[in-house]
């Protein structure tokens, strides 16, 4: 069995790098021990270590699923740079190079082989690869295989095979995107045994979190861009006409900026891209097919003109500013018009299933814009990370809202969700709460319940903006797998019985409008 001590020497050797980061020494130490091994680390935290130095130890070959082709032709280009001997298979290539590839495996002359989903999926592929000797499977982007992420794609769930056919390989699962939910789901998809979960903090201190009205953004951005002179960034629109547009204002206003969206032809694409590479354009005006795969670390600033559909997309979208670890800042516009345009988008869905879940993702989206209590508290609380203190780099932070002790509301909510045995999503306790006589709150004998009716003085849009603040501070948890329904949390249990203290945020304090800029 291949050592850690091999381990290192073969970062040194192949990778040139001194030393494992913290986490990825552990997670190589359970590969090399054959544990199964779930990854969960942002952007740029050196994810790919984490299964290309056991690669290179190990007798056999790594099989990696990696569902961007663009991606895994760059990640085996740097490989073999390394001399490390790999290779990928997937639909862009003919059936001669892929019979060439086949044939190195067959010859244990690779260390590491990238497939696509489709390809597992082609006849053939599962028994081509039980006759190679695979040391290690790794799944990468692995919640793409969670109809509970919020990118799932239908071929990976064919992965579910790869344990039951190889019971006895180890996989590495390894994502930067993934709520508590689709952790879980990506555990139980892969059937992994009792695997190691690693989850490295996700919290980018250095990016500054700002929201903003979206009324008269245009104007809002040039001011922004004033105090940001010769810095690249990038703004995310949600179509890929706005792109056009908002770079063709921005550049008759005498900024160097062009527009990046799929649908345009891959030179120009890849002219795009380049250009902002080597900072011969400073602004790119995206959509989210923007980003992916580009490494560059001095990004200063990410501007969403469009709210995302969601707090993953948003998440990854603002990570793209300051991998170098300077002072970057993130900047959201937000307008409830814009939320109802994506709703009725969400809801042409015809997978009945995938639109709710959208929908409901959408909502915590627009509950963070909305939000009246630290920003990243929120975004990592999502990723099920608490924060023990805010964070004082997000406008929230900067200039806070007045808050009242909502202590006994939480009481109230936390005690009728307990006495509703967590059965009850949020519109059902909202009608418990407040004392509704409908037939759903009748037909299940709510009205019988000790809380039913404690919480009629407070309105009905006024418990749902209570319970989303109680839901972004880890106070409650919505189960996205069982109707929605509201679940109690650790922290709901202090505030049950250990007098823990709540304080809340009436709406009508929630800032409509921005905060005093600061002086940088
Ligand atoms: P991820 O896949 O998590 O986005 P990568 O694997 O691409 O991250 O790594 C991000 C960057 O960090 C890369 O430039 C990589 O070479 C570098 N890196 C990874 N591990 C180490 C290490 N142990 N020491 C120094 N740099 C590292
Ligand atoms: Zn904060």
């Amino acid at each position: 069995m291949a050592t850690i001590r091999e381990a290192r020497e073969a970062l040194k050797l192949y990778f040139g790098y001194e030393q494992f980061r913290p986490m990825q020494e552990q997670i190589i130490e359970g590969v090399l021990q054959g544990k199964d091994v779930v990854v969960l680390m942002p952007t740029g935290g050196g994810k790919s270590v984490c299964y290309q130095v056991p690669a290179v130890v190990m007798p056999g070959i790594c099989v990696v699923i990696s569902p961007l082709i663009a991606l895994m032709k760059d990640q085996v280009e740097a490989l073999l740079v390394n001399g490390i001997p790999a290779a990928y298979l997937n639909s862009s290539q003919n059936s001669d190079e892929q019979y060439q590839i086949e044939k190195q495996c067959l010859e244990g002359k690779l260390k590491l082989l990238y497939v696509s989903p489709e390809k597992l999926l082609s006849s053939g592929f599962m028994s081509f690869i039980s006759r190679i000797n695979i040391s290690l499977f790794a799944v990468d982007e692995a919640h793409c295989i969670s109809s509970w992420g919020h990118d799932f794609r239908p071929e990976y769930t064919q992965l579910k095979a790869l344990k039951q056919q190889f019971p006895s390989i180890p996989v590495i699962a390894l994502t930067a995107t993934a709520d508590r939910l689709t952790q879980k789901d990506i555990q139980e998809q892969l059937h992994m045994r009792d695997p190691q979960v690693y989850v490295a903090s996700f919290d980018r201190p250095n990016i500054n979190l700002t929201v903003k009205p979206g009324k008269d953004r245009f104007n809002k951005i040039t001011d922004f861009l004033a105090r940001r002179q010769r810095q690249p960034g990038i703004i995310y629109c949600l179509s890929r006409k706005a792109t056009e547009s908002l770079a063709d204002k921005l550049k008759r206003s005498g900024y160097s900026a062009t527009y990046y969206h799929a649908g345009m032809p891959a030179n120009q694409r890849a002219k795009a891209q380049e250009d902002f590479l080597n900072d011969d354009v400073l602004i790119v005006c995206a959509t989210v097919a923007f980003g992916m795969g580009i490494d560059k670390s001095n990004v200063r600033w990410v501007i969403h003109y469009n709210m995302p559909k969601n707090i993953e997309g948003y998440y990854q979208e603002i990570g793209r500013a300051g991998r170098d670890g300077a002072t970057s800042d993130a900047l959201l516009f937000y307008s409830y018009a814009d939320v109802m345009s994506m709703r009725s988008m969400l809801q042409e869905n015809h997978n009945e299933a995938q639109s709710e879940l959208q929908l409901v993702k959408l909502e915590r989206m627009q509950q963070f814009a909305e939000a009246a209590a630290c920003r990243r508290r929120i975004l990592l609380q999502y990723f099920g990370e608490t924060m023990q203190k805010d964070c004082g780099n997000c406008d929230i932070c900067r200039n806070p809202p007045t808050r009242f002790d909502g202590t006994l509301i939480a009481q109230k909510a936390l005690s009728a969700i307990a006495r509703t045995q967590e059965r009850v999503n949020m519109g059902l306790l909202v009608d418990v709460l407040r004392g509704a006589r409908n037939a759903q709150v009748l037909q299940s004998g709510y009205d019988k319940v000790k809380t039913y009716g404690a919480g009629r003085d407070v309105s009905t849009l006024d418990w749902n903006r209570y319970l989303h603040q109680m839901l972004n501070e880890g106070l409650i948890e919505m189960a996205y797998d069982q109707g929605y329904t509201l679940k109690l949390t650790e922290q709901s249990k202090q505030v049950l019985f250990e007098s823990r203290k709540v304080q809340l945020v009436k709406f009508e304090e929630v800032r409509q409008e921005e905060p005093t800029v600061r002086a940088r």
